[in-house]
């Protein structure tokens, strides 16, 4: 029997309408028809699961502020949860009953190709874990863990599905080819192709819940070098090395909270994290309402 209950979490970069840089930036034209496209991709997946008779949809959009998905615009029999959460789990909230997680529109870790690859922020040239590179679905497959949740299906581009079906083995990929740009690009085939895939990968029951339990060597590389990499180790007592801070740690769950700190966060503003939420959301909600206005006078182009 399929999986009835499916968690989506959805991401820009590896999204039907993100071909630069810009188009993954906040306020920015090329973003506000990233977005439009992204939506179009998760409706088509959340309408074939639906005809399919899934019971229960929840889609987290995980881009940037958490507000990229255009809501009216997916079936309402999904629920679109936007933003980040503190709890309980980190970043995306609850879960609800999910029994599956498919990871849409994701892209490569730092440090390696790939359509605008990174882990956490692109501020991080590179994140190795015991040696390897470490992509972001690793850390989000190791949140739904413990609720049991199986990560069956991902989409990015090659190099971004090759990594995930490295640390997930078993996981369904869907790939996107960036590297023509968009020009001949056939999306609405491209989707019929990714809600297929999404929903074939529901019988998947060979792979499990992600286990991501260490011990970890991590090493974290900075873009702007040592100077960044100082500020780190000072900050969250870690031990520097060159461009880079190193530390051990017990599994992936706990690596996602401390890259989190390290990218975003410092010590004095733990405390304030449960009033600067908020705020961060309504800055998430504003900036999708600039979208939507400027959707509606430019329709966005259709490739
Ligand atoms: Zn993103």
């Amino acid at each position: 029997m399929p999986f009835q209950r499916v968690l989506i979490v959805a991401d820009i970069e590896g999204s039907s309408g993100c071909w630069n840089y810009a188009a993954s930036s906040f306020l920015t034209p090329e973003w506000a028809n990233a977005c439009a496209d992204m939506t179009k991709d998760v409706q088509a997946v959340v309408q074939a699961l639906l005809r399919a008779g899934v019971t229960d949809i929840i889609v987290k959009d995980f881009h940037r502020t958490g507000y990229n998905l255009l809501p009216e615009k997916i079936d309402h029999r999904a629920r679109v949860d936007s933003g980040y959460a503190l709890g309980p789990i980190p970043g995306m909230g609850d879960p609800g009953k999910a029994q599956a997680v498919l990871f849409l529109g994701l892209h490569a870790a730092s440090g390696t190709d790939g359509f605008l690859p990174h882990t956490m922020t692109s501020r991080l040239a590179a994140v190795r874990v015991n040696g390897a590179p470490l992509s972001e679905v690793s850390l989000f497959a190791s949140l739904l863990a413990p609720y049991g949740i199986r990560p069956v299906f991902f989409s990015g581009c090659p190099a971004a599905c090759r990594q995930a079906a490295v640390g997930i083995p078993g996981i369904s990929t869907y790939s996107i080819d960036k590297q023509t740009g968009p020009e001949g690009f056939d999306a609405q085939a491209w989707r019929q192709g990714l809600a297929q895939g999404a929903l074939a990968s529901l019988a998947n029951h060979a792979v499990r819940p992600l286990d991501g339990n260490g011990p970890f060597n991590v090493e974290v590389f900075f873009r702007d070098g040592a100077a960044e990499a100082l500020k780190a180790a000072r900050r969250w007592r870690l031990e520097q090395c060159g461009d880079g801070v190193r530390f051990e740690i017990r599994d992936l769950p706990a690596l996602f909270l401390t890259l989190s700190r390290i990218c975003y966060l410092r010590p004095a503003w733990l405390p304030l994290l449960p009033l600067a939420l908020p705020l961060y959301r309504l800055m998430g909600r504003a900036g999708l309402q600039w979208a939507r206005h400027r959707l509606k006078r430019l329709p966005a182009p259709s490739f």
